[in-house]
């Protein structure tokens, strides 16, 4: 018997501080909203946890042209305000918080949050997505919110009339690089190849652009300033030569990394730190599913992504029919 147990009862503010349920979900992007529907019409009474980006990645998005239902395309927010009302008109809670830390090692599974409470829960759903990765060279961290961006839509207004740099050749990059023509004279997509990795319709868009410029084979190698950005130092990939380019904001969209940090050592994830899963959404631990980008290196579509929450949230809710609570 362990006596510590008995002297060290859970104070009445820690038991009112966690809470017992059948589904926790990790983050509200399209998997997790999604997963929150089903499992709130599926009387699971689910909770979400919003993750520092309520909506993730989507609600940074100034318009989705892609996802079934809105022929005029609909804005990023205004799709996550939809999914959560919706989810919440069956059941579901959103609360604004994030997992810290989490013991996968036996069920109940315990997460513990950033403000202070415990959750224990007979499944969990992770749904926490990815997020923009770093180019990592001088001046990068420096000018961030100074210059440095990673989101258009966020930062686009700042640069009215101004010189920006989008960095990258993918869908994101192009995408992005369009949207900031709103504000920017001109955008000068700087890309390490000499063709655009984005899909034709938006790179024909990109070309027939007039403020949008190219500048191929060629890489930043360092962000320089005076308090905000002023130039950047660019490597020509082919010839190796360096040049400065005058700019007065740079935007970096070469790609995302998963948000697995908390779970490394508890779940089976590949070389990048994806989550595995099967075609079931099903995690190596039992009870345990995963949906969206965190553990979708391929598709990374809020449609896909949607897929994926509903399933794992159907799945959850087959396994505790199956295994019952804890
Ligand atoms: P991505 O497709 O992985 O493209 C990343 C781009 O950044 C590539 O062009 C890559 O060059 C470049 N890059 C990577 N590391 C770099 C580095 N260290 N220095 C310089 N350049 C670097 O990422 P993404 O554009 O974020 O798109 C991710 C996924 O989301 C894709 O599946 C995409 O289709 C999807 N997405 C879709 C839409 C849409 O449908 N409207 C919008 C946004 C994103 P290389 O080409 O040489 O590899």
């Amino acid at each position: 018997m362990n006596l510590n147990n008995i002297s060290n009862p859970m104070t009445g503010k820690e038991a009112a501080n966690q809470e017992k349920l059948q589904v926790l979900i990790l983050g509200s992007g399209p998997a997790g909203l999604s997963a929150a529907l089903y499992a709130a019409r599926a009387d699971l009474s689910p909770v979400v946890l919003s993750g520092v980006e309520l909506g993730g990645q989507v609600s940074l998005t100034y318009v989705v042209e892609n996802y079934p239902g809105f022929p005029e395309g609909i804005g990023g927010m205004e799709m996550v305000d939809l999914f959560q009302k919706q989810a919440e008109r069956f059941g579901a809670r959103v609360e604004y918080d994030s997992a810290a830390e989490v013991d996968l090692s036996e069920r109940p599974f315990r997460v513990t949050t950033l403000n202070g409470k415990s959750y224990l829960a007979d499944s969990l759903i992770i749904a926490t997505g990815a997020s923009a990765i770093h180019l990592n060279i001088p001046g990068e961290t420096e000018f961030t919110g100074r210059g440095v961006s990673y989101c258009a839509t966020c930062d686009g207004w700042f640069f009215k009339d101004k010189e920006v740099l989008v960095v990258g050749g993918g869908d994101s990059a192009v995408e992005e690089g369009l949207f900031l023509t709103r504000y920017a004279d001109t955008v000068t997509i700087v890309h390490r190849r000499d063709e655009l990795r984005a899909g034709a319709i938006l790179a024909e868009r990109a070309q027939n652009n007039p403020k949008i410029r190219f500048l191929w084979n060629s890489v930043v190698k360092a962000v320089d300033g005076n308090g905000v950005v002023q130039s950047v130092r660019l490597v020509d990939t082919l010839s190796g030569e360096e040049k400065v380019k005058e700019t007065d904001g740079v935007f970096i969209f070469i790609g995302h990394s998963p948000n697995t940090a908390i779970f490394q050592g508890q779940l089976e994830m590949d070389e990048a730190g994806y989550i595995k899963i099967d075609h079931l959404m099903r995690t190596s631990v039992p009870g345990v599913f995963a949906a969206g980008e965190v553990a979708d290196p391929h598709f990374r579509q809020v449609i896909t992504s949607a897929g994926m929450g509903a399933a794992a949230a159907m799945q959850a809710g087959h396994f505790l029919d199956e295994h019952g609570a804890q």
